[in-house]
């Protein structure tokens, strides 16, 4: 079976948030202090999780992500990594972290069937790193990637959210990391996402000025998206370089036509886009012993509550749904 929403698209990923908690404060995604978290009882187990990808498995979904809050945070998340990889079905495991904790963990994520890293990073010089992150050590981040590359993990990308006066006099620097490393660097454009992330929206720089500040000395090559993970960035390359630059738009240029996600929060709500549109009460449904029919129901209802096109600025709460 597969799922198809209202407007035709095909849902075949699904990305999970395993965890509120995060190491880090970024300070575009959550506030310095205050942040009211889930109890521990309304989070979903990782038997829960499990069940919920055994049952996408069969409506065509294979390919899945873990995020957060920060999913290293989360205790024997190797074990859930290990699950996941035995159902039957499941093509594609990834993460997405901020790397504090990956050079000590990389090995086991790898030894329990994670396939592929994204990586976050948004600053290569160590004290607005500390600023940006509220606290965080670059050195942890850039070991980890240099861990995971180590231990040849392909299709690794760095997420680097740009933004205007903190890191735009750094995109040269991140883009030429590409250029002796088999990794994507990706621009992602900032969304201003509720008002406790970073206030201002003049921090808000659009793919075309992050591509035209790269191209001033550089020669891009556009490159057709890749089969794998190619998810919603637009590729390019330095001409000679070993690794690839992603441009993400979501604000300037919505690929919501090809969104194929479905969400599962990490209090077990199906959520149908990060943005806007609705959910379903997913937990509240596994702890009823849900037959198939229901489970098949919840997917489907999610689906078609996800919009044409998102609805711009969203009131997310990133720590929740995971970006
Ligand atoms: N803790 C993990 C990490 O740092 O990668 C996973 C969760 S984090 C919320 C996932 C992604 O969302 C990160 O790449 C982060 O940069 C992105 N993100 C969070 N807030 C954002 C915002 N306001 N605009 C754009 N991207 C954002």
């Amino acid at each position: 079976m597969k799922i198809v929403d209202k407007y035709f698209r095909r849902i075949n990923r699904l990305r999970i948030s395993v965890t509120e908690l995060c190491n880090l404060r970024c300070i575009y995604c959550r506030p310095e202090n205050g942040l009211a978290l889930s109890e521990h009882k309304d989070i979903l187990t990782y038997e829960e999780i499990a069940t919920v990808v055994q049952h996408a498995v069969m409506l065509g979904i294979k390919s899945f992500r873990l995020t957060g809050g920060e999913p290293l945070v989360r205790r024997g998340i190797e074990n859930l990594l290990c699950m996941l990889g035995k159902i039957q079905g499941v093509e594609d495991l990834a993460i997405t972290t901020n790397g504090i904790y990956l050079k000590n963990y990389a090995k086991l994520l790898k030894e329990n069937g994670l396939v592929r890293l994204n990586i976050s990073l948004d600053s290569l010089e160590e004290t607005k790193f500390e600023r940006v992150t509220r606290g965080g050590k670059l050195k942890d981040v850039l070991d980890g990637i240099e861990e995971v590359l180590t231990l040849g993990f392909k299709n690794t990308k760095i997420n680097v959210v740009a933004m205007k006066g903190i890191n735009d006099d750094e995109f040269e620097e991140f883009a030429r990391l590409t250029l002796e490393r088999d990794l994507e660097v990706r621009f992602i454009e900032y969304m201003a996402m509720n008002k406790e992330s970073l206030a201002s929206e003049d921090k808000f720089i659009p793919m075309s000025d992050i591509i035209d500040i790269i191209e001033r000395n550089n020669d891009l090559i556009a490159l057709p998206p890749p089969m794998l993970g190619s998810g919603a960035a637009k590729v390019y390359k330095i001409k000679g370089a070993m690794g690839t630059l992603g441009f993400v738009s979501a604000v300037s240029q919505p690929f919501c036509g090809s969104c194929n996600r479905l969400r599962l929060t990490s209090d077990g709500k199906l959520r149908s886009c990060l943005l806007s549109g609705g959910e379903v009460d997913l937990k509240a449904i596994l702890r009823n012993n849900p037959t198939e029919e229901i489970l098949t129901d919840a997917f489907i209802r999610a689906a078609n509550l996800k919009p044409s096109v998102h609805a711009g600025k969203g009131h997310v709460v990133m720590h929740q749904v995971g970006g």
